[in-house]
């Protein structure tokens, strides 16, 4: 995911620079409102911070989406309702206040991203990773070519994490999807599951944890059968 910072605050945009590539993204910084403009194309997200030097940034998310489709979270120090309403009004997907914590950032801009994409998205039937199989279609999976028996929950945990292709799943994603909604043990059964799945498969490294984020399927080629 290649995620577009626009913030002046040379602290802040080094803290997430070098914590959201740990999440699976790449990081694009513009220290002012015209770097933005000039650096939007091929940016996947675009974080927004609104006290900039150069251009008001309700002005610039504005022209932002004007130009482009791209999804907008607004990250802000102004935690006033009627700046959050304008920041909305003037069309960012989402709004976060600082401090905030980077593992719900990420949070939301996964979910930022997939609202925008959700009706096109199409979903990958057969995912391979090394010698792991998984048919999302038929709910089968093989490891080297023999079919692994799992239960309803489990496949449809792996297939979620399967789905997306390497990028982190979040745990609140994951309950959700699998389980309907949080509820008090979710966190935990989440956890077991996740376990199950490991030693079913025999192939611990295929799915990582990404402490106090989540879970994600780990790319093809570092993948090995003695992990
Ligand atoms: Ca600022």
């Amino acid at each position: 995911v290649r995620v577009l910072l626009v913030e002046d605050d040379d602290r802040v945009a080094s803290a997430l620079t070098s914590a959201l590539p740990r999440h699976g993204m790449t990081v694009d910084r513009a220290a002012t409102g015209r770097a933005a403009l000039a650096r939007l194309t091929g940016a996947e997200v675009v974080l927004l911070d609104l006290g900039l030097p150069d251009i008001d940034g309700i002005d610039l998310c504005r022209t932002i989406r004007q130009r482009s489709d791209v999804p907008i979270i607004v990250v802000s120090a102004r935690g006033l309702v009627d700046e959050r309403i304008r920041g909305l009004r003037s069309g960012a997907d989402d709004y976060l206040v600082k401090p905030y914590d980077v593992g719900e950032l990420v949070a939301r801009m996964h979910a930022v991203r997939r609202r925008r994409t959700d009706a096109p998205v199409p979903r990958p039937e057969v995912v391979r990773v090394a010698d792991v199989e998984i048919d999302i279609r038929r709910f089968e999976l093989s490891v080297a070519g023999e079919p692994v028996a799992l239960s309803r929950k489990e496949f449809h945990l792996l297939s979620v994490i399967a789905a997306a292709g390497g990028d982190v799943c979040t745990r609140e994603w994951l309950i959700a999807e699998v389980w309907g909604g949080p509820w008090p043990g979710a966190n935990r059964t989440l956890d077991v599951h996740v376990a199950t799945l490991r030693t079913k498969i025999g192939r611990p490294g295929l799915i990582e944890t990404v402490r106090g984020v989540g879970y994600r399927m780990v790319r093809h080629d570092t993948l090995s059968s003695a992990d």
